[in-house]
């Protein structure tokens, strides 16, 4: 046998990523740029725009087909903000012909702010996107645009939310991040705005993961408090979990008319569930959010690397996934990159 082939174990085409914890990894999220048009006070520090380079549409297409032949069926495209990044139509068409090696399409999803959306929903449908989130973090206009630090722009996403359900980007999901005394006073607000516009709402634990210092246990609002309020307004009834690696707790209403969901890796942490691995914008695998180290496959593409090292690159560094993160303990070091920077 040569010597480059005897060094690396054989990755067989049925071959499924695990970690050392025993997880299976079959979600993928790319940020395709850490570049973003909205300032989102609880995020970026409103200096810092992009940090970190970009690579071309065709450098994430052959990276993202190497974990798709290596067992993920999940893709997600974020940032960043992905609708600024050109190319991005054509990605998710080139996708959207991938198939898993038990032969079934990609479930395609993106992440969005929303603002460039209404233009792109139709063209992002007809290319294969299956799904959209799109962040909100307030249904007040006023407090919308005091965290997103952007004028009108309340009216632009709730006209992309409305144009993007017509396009059949379905279920469309709205992300909210809650922070106390920023806009926690939204969340009854968001339970009817779930029911009348036909989203499903998931209010997201903040973690400590913004450009500046502004998290503190304090100013989470947990999982509990949140299923509370809402009770109080709107009873809820809990929904059976989808499967096992499910990130939200969801529940529908009393009437069982619309959903809501509650993310809470801080007061309630799914991470024996994960199965989740990210690759930043500049082609870094990042194996938790929370990561110390990143690990540099573009690196490794870029000096000419071919697809079986690269793959066994990939499968090693998977193996070596944290098994779970550190918020609130003793000694809980920040990531070195912000949420914007890394891809949410
Ligand atoms: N620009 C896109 C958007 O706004 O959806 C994609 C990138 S953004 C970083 C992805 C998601 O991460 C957004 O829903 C955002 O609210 C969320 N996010 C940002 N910082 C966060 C934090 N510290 N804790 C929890 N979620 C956060």
């Amino acid at each position: 046998m040569p010597m480059a082939a005897a060094s690396l174990s054989p990755v067989l085409p049925s071959a499924r990523l695990t970690d050392n914890h025993g997880r299976v990894i079959h979600d993928l999220r790319v940020s395709i740029t850490d570049r973003c048009n909205y300032k989102c006070v609880y995020c970026r520090t409103g200096e810092m725009g992009a940090q970190y380079p970009e690579l071309s549409i065709e450098e994430y297409l052959r990276l993202i087909k190497l974990f798709v032949g290596l067992g993920v069926t999940k893709v997600r495209l974020t940032g960043g903000e992905p609708l600024l990044r050109r190319g991005l139509v054509e990605l998710v068409q080139d996708l959207a012909r991938e198939r898993t090696p038990s032969g079934d399409p990609l479930d395609l999803a993106l992440t969005t702010n929303g603002h460039l959306l209404a233009g792109l929903a139709v063209p992002l449908k007809n290319a294969g996107l299956n799904r959209v989130t799109v962040s909100m973090d307030a249904v007040d206009p006023a407090t919308f645009e005091r965290i997103t630090r952007v004028p009108g722009s309340f009216q632009t996403v709730l006209h992309a939310v409305r144009t993007a359900l017509a396009a059949g980007l379905t279920p469309l999901k709205i992300n909210c991040v809650l922070l106390r005394g920023f806009n926690d006073d939204q969340i009854e607000g968001f339970a009817h705005f779930a029911r009348q516009e036909g989203v499903v709402v998931r209010f997201i634990e903040f973690m400590p993961l913004e450009e500046g210092r502004l998290w503190t246990p304090e100013i989470v609002v947990p999982l509990t408090e949140i299923v509370e309020r809402i009770s109080r307004v709107l009873p809820l009834a809990r929904l059976a979990p989808r499967d096992a690696s499910e990130t939200a707790r969801r529940y529908t209403f009393a009437d069982g008319v619309g959903e809501i969901g509650i993310i809470a890796p801080v007061s309630q942490a799914f991470c024996g569930a994960c199965s989740r691995v990210r690759l930043t914008s500049d082609g870094k695998i990042r194996t938790c959010l929370f990561s110390q180290v990143e690990h540099d496959l573009y690196g490794r593409l870029r000096s000419g690397a071919g697809d079986p090292e690269l793959r066994e690159y990939i499968v090693q560094t998977v193996n070596g996934k944290e098994a779970r993160h550190h918020i609130g303990e003793p000694g809980f070091l920040k990531p070195s990159r912000s949420m914007v920077h890394i891809g949410g």
